[in-house]
């Protein structure tokens, strides 16, 4: 699964950095680490076109893939090791990680009760492309509590654009089946879209399809951001330009203000977009839950079937390499120089344009990996994605500040649903008053007809083509729940 480093976690907050405690080689202190480990490696059972992983299998050629035992055990030892806080997340995820088989994952759990500190609690998850589940792992993720993240692009269409078998065959009916097995167990999970160059024209229709027909409460749309060389060649971390199969900058935003137009309107507090979330996070002033919205990073790594460690999911690269933690202890690892100025670099890297920005306070230049344009003054290392972010925090200001201020005063976000709706019936009336020919009422200068009035402008939500038009089922048990969570957290 591309695109998909935290998917399944509840990402760290911004660590809290305490200088090296006089020891030579100590350049910080995390009190946690978040590690994604890939058991499988890169391997995986589909193929999918916009998947970086699949060039990974070079970095370890002829290798079997598959985390030994030996090393399962040393995994989680220092792991807990490299916690000073009692809440350890083992965060799984590949390739496709089940394909190591479920006695892999039971071996885990014996491993973290055998060496669990005191006090200590774990909290297992899973990203998983969702074709080989069955009764007895959905059983398995419900007995330990797991946290499943499954990949799902949108309908069958748009999924299977990209997210096929090594023949080319779609993988929708399968994933679907395997989603169906986590709700019949009552098995925790969230659904991460990637974001690319089709489904990116469609954010209505994926956003319906997974509020209505897939029935999830929790979504995380990832951009697809593939870099090419100016012959259109892979050249991961070193490209200059996107591949066809990224999605667009502006079509990133459009995607993104989209969702929050209809999600403002309906779903605040039964719905949780994890891009909403962390934007309405740092509002309020606090770490936004998403290492790509935090000033810096670095406590997000990944580990590699065989021990190798790297500074992030997204750079699994030899440049990247900081360690094999049967050489070296994973805490001292990450405690070096070279991971420290891995995440100092999100921040001191920005260009002045970034620096300069509204919105950075939401946005931070999002993550290294994307930065590859120039800026308008033409500085290098600006975020490809800059004009989508730059549309979308601008566009989410004043319902951010109405939620933020609604939650601050002790009431609900979700009354910024009363707020909006009453605005747009409020237009709504005033553009008919006007006329097509009229000034807009919205102050703009422009004639109704070219603004509000424009198709897609104004009032939502028309149909759209292709749409699925089943009605919202009522918000559950666990919706409830997880509209107590989000105020907990603000
Ligand atoms: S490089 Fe930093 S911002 Fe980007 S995914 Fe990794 S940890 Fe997150
Ligand atoms: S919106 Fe663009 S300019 Fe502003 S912080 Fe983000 S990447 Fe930088």
């Amino acid at each position: 699964m591309p695109e998909n480093a935290a998917a399944t976690t509840t990402p760290l907050p911004a660590p809290t950095v305490r200088p090296g405690s006089g020891s030579s080689t100590a350049a910080w202190s995390p009190p946690a680490v978040h590690v994604l480990a890939k058991p499988t490696g890169a391997i995986c059972n589909l193929a999918c076109s916009y998947c970086f992983f699949l060039d990974k299998e070079l970095l370890y050629e002829g290798d079997r893939f598959r985390m030994s035992d030996e090393l399962l055990d040393r995994y989680i030892r220092q792991l807990i090791e490299a916690h000073d806080i009692p809440q350890v997340t083992v965060a799984w995820q590949g390739g496709e990680p089940t394909l190591m088989g479920i006695d892999f994952y039971r071996r885990s759990i014996e491993l973290q009760n055998r060496h669990r500190k005191p006090g200590m609690s774990f909290f297992n998850t899973m990203q998983t492309n969702g074709t080989l589940l069955n009764d007895e792992w959905c059983e398995f993720f419900k007995e330990h509590d797991f946290l499943v993240g499954i990949s799902i692009d949108g309908p069958r269409q748009l999924h299977d654009a990209y997210r096929v078998y090594k023949g080319g065959k779609g993988s929708f009916d399968k994933v679907m089946r395997g989603l169906r097995l986590l709700q019949k167990h009552g098995v925790e999970y969230n659904v991460l879209t990637t974001v690319n160059r089709i489904n990116g024209d469609y954010p209505k229709e994926v956003y319906r399809f997974l509020r209505d027909e897939v029935g999830t409460e929790w979504m995380q749309f990832i951009p697809v951001v593939e870099r090419v060389d100016a012959d259109g060649e892979p050249a991961h971390l070193r490209g200059s330009h996107a591949s066809e199969r990224s999605v667009g900058a502006e079509q990133f935003g459009s995607f993104l203000i989209t969702i929050f137009d209809e999600w403002v309107r309906h779903d605040v507090g039964s719905v949780f977009v994890q891009t909403f979330e962390a934007a309405a996070r740092n509002w309020m002033g606090l770490a936004s839950g998403m290492c790509v919205f935090n000033e810096t990073c670095g406590t997000g790594l990944a580990l590699e079937h065989n021990g190798d460690l790297y500074s992030c999911d997204h750079f699994v690269d030899p440049d990247f390499f900081i360690g094999n933690i049967s050489d070296r202890n994973m805490k001292d690892i990450v405690s070096g120089s070279q991971q420290y100025d891995f995440g100092q670099d999100k921040l001191t890297t920005l260009p002045q344009y970034c620096l300069d920005c509204d919105v950075r306070f939401a946005c931070h230049g999002e993550c290294p990996k994307n930065r590859f344009i120039e800026t308008p003054d033409g500085e290098p290392g600006l975020n490809y994605l800059c004009d989508g972010f730059k549309a979308f925090f601008n566009h989410v200001d004043r319902p951010m500040k109405l939620m933020v201020g609604a939650l601050r005063a002790g009431r609900e976000a979700g009354e910024v649903m009363t707020v909006i709706t009453g605005e747009d019936r409020a237009l709504d009336a005033e553009l008919k008053a006007v006329g097509r020919n009229g000034p807009c009422p919205c102050g703009s200068g422009e004639k109704v007809k070219r603004c509000h009035g424009r198709a897609g402008m104004g009032v939502p939500s028309h149909p759209m083509p292709g749409s699925l038009g089943t009605p919202r089922p009522p918000v559950t048990e666990r919706g409830k729940k997880a509209a107590a969570r989000l105020r907990d957290r603000i």
